[in-house]
Formats: structure tokens, sequence, C-alpha cells
């Protein structure tokens, strides 16, 4: 039973850092408050019952007591480990992009349901899926529509007309066309295009055009600022993916 100072949440470990000389430091993701912090003690020691339930990545439950200043981690169970991510270098940095991306934009004790999950969704996916990177475009994608901050991307904010470059201007989230404006982020038609068929989930759109390897480096760049935008911070996320030197 759930008494007044205790908590039983499901949620996914976004964030496990080492705490004092045994603990660690915990945010999770939540299917019922959003981001929510706590502290497991001694979860660093081997022989902790702990110890596996706050490694990153992991889904949970964890029942939890209010401290003083702070929720303190009494029991936690695995529901799954994902390990097929953990064990893959390229996997597991697409996952830590994504958890970084969760802990920049959600906000305490606000559920954000459809988020939760599109994320146990998409940790299934990548156990199996040959293409990360994709999978990694796809949540962030789904997930700044879910979270109310999807680009306008349909046409001209000031002519209205349909062209086949814009520039877009993050500070007022608009698309503006070439003839009405030089300024802002140089977006091409193909980008949009890409950005709509994962937005809108039309994959079969994915065949009329080719998809190459300078346009999804543009879009990552073009999504690196849109997050840089929301959060009003620096986006390090892709950091786990730029270090990772070989050919993915
Ligand atoms: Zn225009």
């Amino acid at each position: 039973m759930a008494g007044r100072n205790t908590l039983s949440v499901e949620g996914i470990v976004i964030l496990s850092r080492e705490y004092r000389d045994s603990d660690k430091s915990i945010i999770i993701f939540t299917k019922d408050r959003g981001r929510l912090s706590f502290v497991a003690k001694g979860a660093r020691k081997l022989n902790s019952k702990n110890r596996s339930s706050t490694d990153l990545l992991v889904h949970g439950e964890y029942q939890l007591s209010k401290g003083k200043a702070y929720y303190v981690l009494n029991q936690g169970q695995v529901i799954e480990g994902f390990m097929n991510i953990r064990k893959d270098l390229l996997k597991t940095s697409v996952a830590m992009t994504m958890t970084v991306f969760l802990n920049d934009v959600l906000v305490d004790n606000m559920s954000q349901k459809e988020v939760f999950e599109l994320l146990i969704w998409t940790f299934n996916r990548l156990g199996n899926t040959k293409d990360p990177k994709f999978l990694l475009r796809y949540f962030l994608i789904k997930s700044i529509l879910y979270l109310g901050h999807q680009p306008n991307l349909v046409a001209c904010n000031i002519c209205n007309i349909n062209s086949d470059n814009y520039f877009y201007q993050f500070s007022e989230g608009n698309l503006i066309c070439d003839s009405c404006t030089k300024e802002g982020f140089c977006i091409e038609a193909d980008l949009i295009k890409i950005y709509k068929i994962l937005e809108t989930d039309s994959f079969d759109q994915l065949k009329e055009f080719e998809v190459t390897k300078a346009l999804l480096e543009k879009l990552d760049y073009f999504l690196e600022k849109l997050i840089e935008h929301i959060t009003d911070k620096k986006f390090t996320g892709f950091d786990y993916l730029k270090k990772l030197t070989f050919e993915v």
C-alpha cells in the first residue's frame, strides 16, 4: 500500500549519475508524472538490490519514499533492461541522444503519455533495427510534435506561396520563401518533405525520392537547432554520435 509519503511509479531511467560514495542520483521519465528525480542509496554497491534497476535506459517499477529534500528509492524492479540496445555502441549512443533530449524538454510533474509510449515503442524497435539513426530522427520529430513544438513547414508565412527554396527563422518558427527574404536557415523542399514524412508516418512517399546522406545530415542539423530553440540551451545529445568516428 502506498502511503502519504510513499510513491509507486513506472518509468525509464534517463539519467543515472554517481552520487556520494556509493549512491546514484537518478532521473526517470515516468508514465504518469513526466520527469522525476530520486536518490538510490547504496545502489553502486555490488550486492545492492537496486543496482540494475537504476541503470541508464532501464524500464522499471520504482517504490519511493519522500525524504526531506528529495525522493529516496526503497525498491526497484526491472520490467525491461533493453540489453539489445546496451550491447551495441551505436544503438546505445542513439538511445543516449534521446535521453539527453528528454532531460532537456520534459518538466517535473507534467505527464507526457504520448512521448512515454513513443519511447517504449522506439526502444523496443531500436534493439532490432538496422538503421538506428532513422529511428532517432523519427523519435525526435514525433516527440517535438507531441510536445506541441512542431515547426510550421507548410508555406511562406509572408506571401503564402509554395516555393522550392525557403528560409526557416527559428526565433519566430516561420518558413519564408526566398522571394520574400534572404535571411535565416536555408531549407530546401526535400528537407521539408522528409521532415513531413516522418512527422505524419507517410513512409510510402519514401519510394518517390532519393534520401541522400547530405540531406540527412542537414536534417540532423535542423533538428539540433530546433531543439535548442525549444529548450533555450545548447543541445549536446548528438555529441555521442559525433564521437563515433566510424561510418554509420
Ligand atoms: Zn514568400
